[in-house]
């Protein structure tokens, strides 16, 4: 069954709340990175805008919290895939993932058969395609 509205709002909270937890925890190390000598970045005031997200990005990208990142990000497609409608549908074979699924994982990709054939081919953890 697809995603009525309320299944869908109910997830799209689910994944604001994790981002802003993820988020959280990223600018820490962040602000970690930034006290290490080889950092070039000074102490900037934080702010909220998508510029400060894409700086935070940046500095990241020098920290080993590569995990942190690829969630983030899977977070951040989740948004988008809501916002066009997409959300909820696999990416394999185009059926539903179900809500049973979306609610453990929310930024779940395919669907449990196509991610099981998936883990199967690639093997280790599955990257979010972005
Ligand atoms: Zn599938």
């Amino acid at each position: 069954m697809p995603l009525n509205q309320k299944q869908t709002e109910e997830l799209r909270g689910l994944i604001d709340q994790r981002r802003e937890a993820l988020l959280a925890e990223l600018r820490e190390d962040a602000a970690r990175v930034r006290e290490q000598p080889y950092s070039e970045h000074a102490g900037s005031a934080p702010d909220t805008g998508d510029e400060s997200v894409a700086t935070l990005i940046a500095d990241l990208e020098q920290a080993d919290v590569t995990r942190d990142l690829d969630e983030f990000r899977s977070l951040e497609s989740a948004k988008s895939r809501i916002a066009g409608g997409e959300y909820g549908t696999c990416n394999d074979c185009g059926g539903d993932i179900g809500f049973a699924r979306l609610k453990a994982t929310p930024s779940a990709l395919r669907c449990i058969d196509c991610q099981e054939r998936y883990e199967k081919t690639y093997g280790g953890e599955p990257k979010p395609s972005l």
